[in-house]
Parts: structure tokens; C-alpha cells; sequence
């Protein structure tokens, strides 16, 4: 196999397994690339979790998770009378969550569908998506006056990942909350996220009424990194002297050792690095007095070979990157797998094993 994404099972498992037991009402998020994992795989290890609802990021996901998991299914990106909401198939259309952010929306919604389920987001100081506290209002008042098989499952804030305390900022919106006057008990559910494990504590011990439903993602799936690794595979070694030509661009090595091809590239997410240490004028003159090898234009690759991040050779190639491994380091065997520092969010893995 080529990138892969490899799970210490047992370690995972109990994070996950503690995470859901420290947040009553956890909604796990499975979004994108599933940050790493794929969202079908996330989807089975939420039904495994035996949580009620999974939140996804967009309508499109809802085809991956839906069955995988037979609960609720929170869709995170706001409900658009032009939007992909239309594919939606009919026989999960009873266990998905709309989020409604537009007051203009909510009637559009409940035109097209009357039975529909929703959240209704307020704005928070992201500012992505959501209500004013005056749309909230008069949200309630359009609720408040029609009856009708819709259901309004509570209100949705996404917060930004905090420097300080959420807390100040979040009590100022669960007053909009309540002076919104939405039909209970649904309108003292609130889906949040970012919030700290301290800071919803203390929410709920403020706002005993109120619900709060966490959704967790990274704190979730990638809360345990000592339990993930991504490895890429030795593909090719070439012994070089220095001079030797190689590479798309006909590049020279500047000195002896190896050239390595390893799996991983542009299509897997696998980008350049910073370049090496001091980037100063100074400081790269100094390193080219040295002979660093960061003068010559190498920039430091995510692989790790021989307890060390090695340097690009050239930059990553579609599913391949070349790497030059000075002489002096163990040399790896073609088959042998290298650990590449990836950031898991942004990677398309080739697999995933699970221990
Ligand atoms: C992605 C997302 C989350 C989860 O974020 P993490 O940082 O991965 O926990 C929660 N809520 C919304 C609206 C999101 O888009």
C-alpha cells in the first residue's frame, strides 16, 4: 500500500469511548475526508459509539453515512432554497436535520417540506452562517404561528476555536435564545461547538433548562494522536555522486548519497514544508558556507527516514516525492515504510488500517 493512515485500535477505540462518556449528547461530526478516516468508516464508529446523531458537513455526505448509521443525521452546511437539499433520497429524508440560517429560508423550507426537521442557527462571531437575534425573533414568531408536522430541533451555534473563555459570548446568545420565545422543549436545545469540557459544565449548571448538544470532530476522531500514524512506502533507492543529474528539471545532487522515491504526493495533500531553520539572508548564507543543503534549494519534506525529516529532492510529484538521503544515514530497503508528518484533515490516505 502507499499512504497510509494506520490505527492503534485499542487506543483509539478507548478515546473515542471516553470522549462519549465525558460529553452527554455528543455529536460526533464525520465530514469531508473524514478527517482522514473516510466518513463511512466515521459513520460505522459512531453507530458503534451508539450516539443518536451524526452530524455531516454537506447533503452530498448524507449518501455515505445513512447506512452506516441509523440515527439522526445533522446536516451542518445551512439549508438553500437552490441547494443540493433537493437530492436528498426520500427514505432517509425522516432522519435528517436541516440547519436553517436565513429567516427567509425557514419558510422556503417548510414550503418544500412541511414535515421537515430543523435547527436554527444563530450567528456567532465567526460570523459564517446564521440569525441576527432579531431574525431569531421573528423566526419564533413564524413558528409560533403555525402549526404543521415541521419540527424544530433546537438552536445551533458554531463558535470559534477560542483563545479565551466562549463563555461571556455564549451566555449573550442563549439570551437571544430566550427571548426568541421558540416552542419548547425544542428551543432549549442548543448544538454548539468548541466549547470546552470546563465551559459546558458550567453552562449547565447555569442553564439547568437547557440542553447542550457538543459536536466534536478532531477533538473527537484525532483527540489521541499517539494512537495514529501515516506511513508512506519506499518505492525506489538510487546511489548518486555528486553532480548526477535527476529529476523533472534536470537538477544536479549537490553531493553524495541517496535518492529516495517514497509514496505520497500532491494528490494524497502532500505539500513542501518551511524551509529548514534560519531563513534569513544572513542565516542562509551562513548555511551555504556549511554546505546546508537548504542553500542549494532542498526544503524539508514530512518524511521522516532514519530518525530524521529528510529534505525534497525535487518538489512532491502527483502520488511519488523524491527525497535526498545524505550519505552517512542508514539506507532504507525498497518496501520499507517511512513515518510522513501529515496534517490529517488535509490528506487523502490510499488506506486505512485499524489494528
Ligand atoms: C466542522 C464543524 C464542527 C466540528 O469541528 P471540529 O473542530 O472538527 O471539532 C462543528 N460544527 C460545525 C458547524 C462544523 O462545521
Amino acid at each position: 500500500m502507499s499512504l497510509v493512515l494506520r490505527v492503534d485500535g485499542d487506543r483509539w477505540r478507548a478515546h473515542l469511548r471516553q470522549v462519549a462518556a465525558g460529553e452527554p449528547g455528543l455529536v460526533p461530526v464525520a465530514k469531508g475526508n473524514g478527517y482522514g478516516f473516510t466518513v463511512g468508516r466515521l459513520a460505522r464508529k459512531a453507530a458503534w459509539l451508539g450516539v443518536d446523531t451524526l452530524a455531516v458537513g454537506i447533503y452530498d455526505e448524507l449518501d455515505s453515512v445513512a447506512h452506516r448509521f441509523d440515527g439522526d443525521l445533522l446536516v451542518l452546511t445551512p439549508w438553500r432554497p437552490h441547494g443540493d437539499a433537493e437530492g436528498v433520497d426520500a427514505a432517509i429524508s425522516s432522519r435528517v436535520i436541516h440547519t436553517v440560517s436565513r429567516l427567509e429560508d425557514l419558510g422556503a423550507l417548510l414550503a418544500r417540506e412541511p414535515q421537515a426537521r430543523f435547527v436554527l442557527e444563530r450567528t456567532t462571531s465567526m460570523l459564517r452562517h446564521g440569525m441576527s437575534a432579531a431574525e431569531l425573533r421573528s423566526a419564533g414568531q413564524e413558528l409560533a404561528g403555525r402549526d404543521g408536522p415541521h419540527r424544530l430541533e433546537g438552536v445551533a451555534l458554531h463558535l470559534p476555536l477560542a483563545a479565551g473563555s466562549h463563555l461571556p459570548e455564549v451566555e449573550r446568545l442563549l439570551t437571544d435564545v430566550v427571548s426568541a420565545g421558540l416552542p419548547r422543549p425544542a428551543g432549549t436545545v442548543v448544538w454548539v461547538s468548541h466549547l470546552t469540557g470546563d465551559e459546558l459544565g458550567r453552562l449547565r449548571a447555569a442553564y439547568p433548562d437547557f440542553t447542550f448538544r457538543p459536536r466534536i470532530g478532531t477533538d473527537l476522531w484525532l483527540g489521541d494522536r499517539t494512537a495514529l500514524r501515516a506511513t508512506a512506502t519506499v518505492l525506489d533507492v538510487h546511489a548518486v555522486d555528486r553532480g548526477d543529474v535527476f529529476g523533472y528539471r534536470g537538477r544536479t545532487v549537490p553531493r553524495a548519497g541517496h535518492l529516495l522515491v517514497v509514496s505520497g504526493g500532491t494528490a494524497h495533500g502532500i505539500g513542501l514544508e518551511a524551509p529548514l531553520g534560519d531563513a534569513s539572508v544572513k542565516g542562509r548564507a551562513a548555511t551555504f558556507v556549511r554546505g546546508g543543503l537548504d542553500a542549494v534549494g532542498f526544503v524539508r519534506s514530512p518524511f521522516t527516514v532514519d530518525g530524521k525529516q529528510r529534505l525534497f529532492a525535487e518538489p512532491p510529484h502527483m502520488q511519488a516525492s523524491m527525497l535526498f538521503l545524505p550519505s552517512g544515514a542508514r539506507v532504507p530497503d525498497v518496501g520499507d515504510e517511512v513515518d510522513v508528518r501529515v496534517r490529517y484533515t488535509a490528506t487523502a490516505f490510499d488506506g486505512v488500517e485499524v489494528s
